[in-house]
């Protein structure tokens, strides 16, 4: 496959090192590369194989310059050989990787008094002079590092000003302003080649991802003049629009001008197109205009990229300065791929790799409008993408009170629980307190594709005040409108402009393609038949976790629920437990039914029980008189299900194993839907779950029951039915023991929260408070509940898939844990021979594109 332009750069460690040779002219043939003189002189050479209108250029490699930056110059005088007499030049960076940064040009080196007497007659007068003063003013601050100030006070043209600009010089540095080209080019070069060694500068750039030997490549270029007479002028333009990608002439231009002026603010600059708004290049030079256009188009075939290019006209004569990847959105770079396949400049398998998978979660989320100005109110830990604006609420009940008014509202707690999942589902946003990328609020903020920031820790609550106070002091009430951006972490004030989701045809192709790569599955975590929509729409091939406690919160199957809790003896508890029958059979048959037939597995209760009770005094009363009970028993109740660390307590199949009468309520519900979808639809082989395993025994004895309970059904009906039972590896343990634990399980799932969380015994709600610091201070590369810690929890998941595989052959292997839509994780999943990832549905398309580029 050729090589695309702009291929990722390569880490090298020695680049630096390399053997010292002279400046290279660059032709079609000279020996210049990416990684030895950076993307700037490596794309040059390229359009010179164009024959596109370079104008003649120098490379100096990431060796040379550091051997000037350590006061080493390469031979001037043969360096300005390459140029003829009196030449006029520019410098430019050329680094590796553009993103990294680099000096700025320094235009115009060359102008001197004998060559601004022949500019004079060339260009004219004013053009010469203008030209004369702002390398004058370029290499004053860049090269002998005066204070750029000294020449605000002067006009930009007319002789007087240029002899004013000339005094200035001499009056600083005592000396004429060098006359010598090869003096004022060495300056320029060694001014150049320190800035990039510098420590900011490294800093910098190291931050940006570079290694810490980043060279930089120079450019020594003869100037293209824009100055003078005719149409002359500098600009950029490009053929598809950077924020959606469709097709769109677009750029700036600039009569009289150099460089990048067309591209300030400041200043008059044109349309390049004929537009109403304005004159355009189109109508002062329709044969320039044309060919830029040409020349964009053969550098996008060519060099199989959509390029923006810069250009100089020169008396109506195009100059092709350089050539760049063009800016561009997720949405943008989508389009982008997709249409340089279809028109067969890169195959397929080459738009999968152009687009970064995270990017796409951008696409499926409205976002706020990048030029948009910022008011932070609050920073958090950006859990769940996307942005959206309302009026600040309290608590779920005002949640729910608001969308009853139509009125969009963002649901601020300390954390959530879930008892807050109708409000959650009433808002648009939410943000808390305390919590991690793992925390309730963000598990459920990603389920529901709703904008989330975690652990906003430096807002105030007052709960009783209803209002959160600020850093800087500024207090917000209930009502006030706030914008939630979960893409990044922050909270803004008012109502930001947000930018819609994009779902284009473009994003259906891409994802098309995809799947015909990929060979691991993508199913999502959905727990009700919105969310299960969802995963269909995202074509997720199954659910891969299906969190039944969620449907336990609506409110009135939380009385019932509550009713279950509060039984002491097993025949009251089945009594309550039939009321709820109904109901999760009414759910799973409808998740059935969204599913048709694609795998739908379904974990058991996982919960401690103390979630379902209320935690305050009112929230007690009011379950006292609803459960027609002394407010002391409730109290006595409550206070015995409280749990120091519930995550470790009853819980999962513990819950199961001693109050077996809810997992066989749920295998019922189960089972009586698998038979009712299944006659009317597809047919249904649905997965049972069982959480928080830790020992075969437990796997024993569920599993016992289960059998019963498809033994009644099956006799009760007299209809068959097929079904798989698997454990969910959560502790260490399960993982350890997964040797013995296989042999009755069709399937583990790795739920990777809690396996980080007991790895590492670290509370995923509470470990929020201290995450940043522990990874400001490297004892995290980052956080674990975000990023799969490949080398602890990840040897559990070895260790648990290899050892269960050896017991099982036919074990099917699947990550349920919020890792599994990262892109990392589905890599590491994939090596140690993993079936499929489950993730939130808004990541299904992440994940699926992501496992698509593993396989290309
Ligand atoms: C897990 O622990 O990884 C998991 C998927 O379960 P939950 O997040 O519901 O605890
Ligand atoms: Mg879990």
């Amino acid at each position: 496959m050729e090589q695309a332009a702009y291929s990722a750069p390569t880490r090298r460690t020695a680049a630096v090192q390399q053997k010292t040779s002279n400046p290279t002219l660059i032709t079609e043939t000279a020996p210049i590369a990416t990684s030895s003189h950076g993307g700037r002189a490596k794309c040059l050479q390229r359009l010179v194989r164009l024959d596109l209108p370079v104008p003649r250029t120098v490379a100096l490699s990431f060796a040379q310059v550091h051997d000037i930056a350590a006061g080493k110059l390469p031979d001037m005088a043969e360096l300005l050989g390459h140029f003829g007499e009196q030449p006029l030049l520019c410098v430019r960076p050329s680094s590796e990787d553009p993103d990294w940064g680099g000096p700025g040009a320094v235009l115009n080196v060359g102008m001197n008094d004998a060559l601004y007497v022949d500019m004079c007659d060339r260009i004219g007068v004013e053009a010469a002079t203008s030209l004369y003063i702002r390398f004058v003013q370029g290499y004053s601050t860049h090269v002998a590092r005066l204070d750029p100030d000294m020449f605000d006070e002067l006009p930009m043209t007319g002789r007087e000003a240029l002899q004013q600009a000339l005094s200035a010089y001499e009056d600083e540095t005592e000396e004429p302003f060098p006359q010598d080209p090869a003096v004022q080019l060495s300056g320029v070069l060694r001014s150049m080649a320190r800035a990039w060694e510098g420590t900011t500068a490294r800093l910098l750039r190291q931050a940006k991802g570079a290694p810490a030997d980043a060279g930089l490549g120079l450019v020594v270029q003869e100037m293209a003049i824009g100055l003078g007479k005719g149409e002359c002028g500098s600009g950029v333009i490009q053929l598809v629009s950077s924020a959606t990608g469709l097709p769109k002439i677009t750029g700036r231009y600039r009569s009289q001008s150099q460089g990048r002026e067309a591209l300030r603010k400041e200043g008059q600059s044109i349309y390049l197109a004929k537009d109403p708004r304005g004159p355009s290049l189109e109508e002062l030079a329709p044969e320039a205009f044309a060919q830029l256009i040409e020349c964009t188009k053969l550098m996008r075939r060519k060099l199989r990229e959509e390029m923006q290019t810069e250009f100089t006209i020169e008396n109506g004569q195009v100059h092709v300065l350089d050539g760049v990847r063009i800016n561009r959105s997720s949405r943008a770079a989508v389009r982008i791929a997709v249409s340089l396949a279809d028109d067969k400049v890169i195959p397929p398998e080459e738009a999968i790799l152009r687009v970064e998978p995270r990017a796409l979660n951008e696409m499926l989320h409205r976002q706020v409008d990048p030029d948009a100005e910022r008011v932070v109110i609050a920073r958090g830990i950006a859990a769940s993408p996307g942005a959206a604006s309302g009026k600040i609420v309290f608590s779920a009940a005002a949640a729910q009170a608001s969308a009853a008014r139509d009125e969009a509202c963002v649901l601020i707690r300390r954390e959530t629980t879930p008892e807050d999942i109708r409000g959650m589902h009433a808002a648009v946003a939410v943000v808390t307190e305390r919590g991690g990328v793992t925390s309730h609020a963000a598990v459920i903020g990603r389920g529901l594709g709703l904008p989330c920031v975690v652990g906003a820790s430096d807002l105030v609550f007052n709960v009783k005040r209803k209002c959160v106070t600020t850093p800087d002091g500024r207090t917000f009430r209930e009502g006030d409108q706030i914008t939630v951006d979960g893409t990044n972490g922050q909270v803004l004030d008012g109502a930001a402009p947000l930018l819609e989701a994009a779902q284009d045809d473009a994003f259906q192709t891409l994802m098309t393609w995809a799947d015909a790569f990929r060979d691991i599955g993508v199913r999502a975590n959905a727990d009700t038949p919105a969310d299960a929509k969802q995963a269909r729409d995202f074509k997720a091939e199954g659910i891969g976790l299906c969190r039944t406690e969620h449907m336990f919160f609506e409110a009135d199957r939380l009385t019932v629920m509550r009713e279950m809790i509060f039984a002491s003896r097993s025949a009251d508890r089945r009594a309550a437990l039939d009321q709820l029958l109904p109901m999760q059979k009414a759910d799973f048959l409808e998740l059935f039914r969204i599913m048709q037939g694609h795998p739908v597995c379904i974990r058991l209760f996982d919960p401690p029980l103390h979630e379902f009770l209320p935690n305050t005094r009112d929230g007690m009363r009011s379950l006292a008189e609803s459960l027609d009970r002394p407010l002391s028993e409730v109290t006595h109740r409550v206070e015995e299900l409280a749990e120091h660390n519930p995550m470790l307590g009853m819980r999962g199949v513990r819950l199961g194993i001693t109050m077996p009468e809810i997992y066989d309520m749920q295998a019922r519900a189960i089972f009586e839907a698998t038979l009712e979808a299944s006659r009317e639809g597809a047919l249904v082989v649905p997965e049972i779950m069982i959480p928080l395993v830790s020992a075969k025994r437990e796997v024993e004895l569920v599993k016992t029951r289960v059998e019963t309970v498809a033994a009644e059904v099956r006799t009760a009906t007299g209809r068959d039915f097929d079904y798989r039972l698997g454990v969910m590896v959560e502790t260490p343990r399960a993982a350890l023991r997964a040797g013995e634990i296989a042999p009755h399980a069709a399937f583990l799932s790795f739920g990777t929260n809690d396996l980080t969380q007991m790895t590492y015994g670290l509370s995923r709600d509470d470990a929020g408070r201290f995450m940043k610091e522990y990874v400001q201070q490297g004892v995290f590369v980052e956080d674990p509940f975000h990023r799969l810690d490949a080398d602890g929890v990840g040897e559990l998941l070895q260790m648990g898939a290899s050892r269960g595989r050896e017991a099982r052959k036919d074990l099917v292997l699947s990550i349920c844990g919020e890792h599994g839509g990262n892109p990392e994780s589905i890599a590491f999943c994939r090596k140690a021979g993993f079936d499929y990832v489950s993730c939130s549905p808004f990541r299904v398309p992440v994940a699926r594109l992501a496992a698509a580029q593993l396989c290309v």
